[in-house]
């Protein structure tokens, strides 16, 4: 008999609140509330899934079961995953919770009042309170200009249905026409209270890299040929979209001049980087020089509240660009190679969106940075040809070295240690595609289980280091 207090005591102590949960299983949160509370049972396969979610068995439910451990290598469910679309988002930085989330949710709302000649907003929650910091407030007005916008902070109110919610108003001469509460629920992804979720489709069958390997073994194509089967023939449009987007960045980055919003002084270095040439650079500086100031500049971009790509989020957008756009003008590749080798990061950064996290504020920044590293390494892997077993000791290699690091930004923006942590990731996820090439046969720990420690690794990790400016370096006033 399954027990709806042992669901809600996994769900809790994996960190996931029901919305949360939900919203990974693909069902509402009431439907997660009615499990709880005993008024129903999720089916077969729901139950599955929240097993591999929560890290448990499924005996784990059961009045009389224990804990055991979800086994990530067995492969045995298949939930499937997301489509790519929902992992590479173009939106405005610098957080994706706090300004792509309130810009969608302010499209989305304007574009249901044309009529509307002017909104005002409410933010609650953490919205409310690290909104200034993050550039919420700016983002708004600039997504619902022309028309006048007012925006107030609300720091008081704690009876909210998440912690990062907004209530919109629509106004026609001075009327209120309508009202909308929404909440930005991680991964720019909205939700509008009282109205249907928008649960995006499951597009794969698989969802470990075993099992991907294991299919693209037998039927003997790469990675990224998979991608396109999950995702059918018309994706490469729009990768070539997120790439344009990527290289747009980093050029518009590489000029920009200036202090970064935000009140902690820090200058852009992008461009400065970008033109330090010695006249005896040797390669390797020039190298390291050249693809650090291609990161530095998408995060720049980020920092500045400008369009960045999420790879796999705001805050780590410049890591797979940088090193991207060096390959492609070293090699003078095609943008068909690069497009190949995004569906082949994109895949790695969803199977640890799927398995793990992405979010900071869940597990801390291995899951942003040490993802964006992981998906870099598996696209050069493929810009280099690399078989599938090397690619994926690249991608595991890339994560390992991340495990356990903290997400802890000076006054909650996205800049200090953010920017510089692209850029070493960079260089990183170079480091880790030359070493899989040369090592590949030693290797022992395969990427399902890596990710899984992450996510373990970031479950155990101490609040204080998961965006919450309680620790870290984030204690330093400067
Ligand atoms: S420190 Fe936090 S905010 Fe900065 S990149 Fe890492 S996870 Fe994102």
């Amino acid at each position: 008999m399954l027990d709806g207090d042992k669901i809600r005591k996994y769900r809790e102590k994996a960190g996931f609140t029901q919305l949360a949960l939900g919203a990974r299983l693909g069902i509402s949160d009431r439907a997660v509330s009615k499990w709880e509370r005993g008024l129903s049972l999720p089916s077969a396969e729901n139950l599955l899934a929240l097993s591999r979610v929560l890290g448990v068995s499924v005996d784990a439910f059961r009045a009389d079961g224990d804990e055991g451990t979800a086994a990530p290598d067995a492969g045995v469910t298949a939930c499937g995953m997301e489509s790519l679309r929902e992992l590479y988002k173009l939106g405005r930085g610098p957080s994706s919770s706090h300004t792509i989330g309130p810009e969608r949710a302010c499209l989305r709302f304007a574009g249901r009042y044309p009529t509307a000649d002017a909104f005002a907003v409410t933010l609650y929650g953490s919205l409310a309170k690290t909104g200034k910091g993050h550039g919420t407030e700016e983002v708004i007005r600039k997504t619902l200009s022309p028309r006048p916008v007012t925006v107030r902070l609300d720091t008081v109110k704690t009876d909210l249905p998440h912690p990062n919610t907004m209530e919109i108003s629509a106004l026609r001469e001075g009327a209120l026409l309508a009202r909308a509460r929404v909440m930005s629920v991680g991964g720019g992804s909205i939700v509008f209270e009282g109205e249907r979720e928008e649960v995006p489709p499951r597009v794969s069958r698989e969802d470990t890299f075993s099992a991907i390997a294991t299919l693209c073994a037998r039927e003997d194509i790469r990675l990224w040929e998979y991608v396109v089967r999950t995702e059918g023939e018309d994706f490469f449009a729009f990768l070539s979209t997120v790439w344009e987007q990527m290289k747009r960045s980093i050029r518009e980055g590489l000029q920009g001049e200036g202090v970064l919003p935000g009140g902690l002084g820090v200058e852009r270095k992008a461009r400065t980087l970008y033109a330090s040439q010695h006249i005896d650079e040797s390669p390797e500086v020039y190298e390291n020089r050249t693809v650090c100031a291609y990161a530095f500049a998408v995060s720049e971009q980020n920092a500045a509240g400008e369009t960045i790509v999420t790879a796999p989020t705001c805050g780590a957008a410049g890591v797979l660009p940088a090193v991207l756009y060096y390959e492609q003008k070293k090699r003078r590749l095609p943008d068909e190679a690069i497009l190949r080798a995004l569906a082949t990061a994109g895949l790695v950064g969803n199977l640890i969106k799927t398995n793990a996290s992405i979010s900071g504020a869940e597990c801390g920044c291995q899951v942003e940075i040490g993802s964006a590293c992981a998906m870099a390494a598996a696209a050069l892997g493929e810009l280099y040809g690399l078989s599938l077993d090397k690619i994926e000791y690249a991608a595991e290699i890339a994560i390992e070295h991340h495990l356990g690091l903290t997400c802890d930004p000076i006054c909650g923006l996205v800049q200090i240690p953010c920017i510089e942590r692209n850029a070493v990731a960079a260089m990183r996820a170079k480091n880790a595609v030359s070493l899989a090439s040369f090592l590949y046969e030693t290797r022992k720990i395969s990427l399902d289980r890596v990710i899984h420690t992450m996510k373990e690794t970031g479950l155990d990790m101490n609040a204080a280091y998961k965006e919450t400016s309680e620790g870290g370096l984030a204690r330093i006033r400067l």
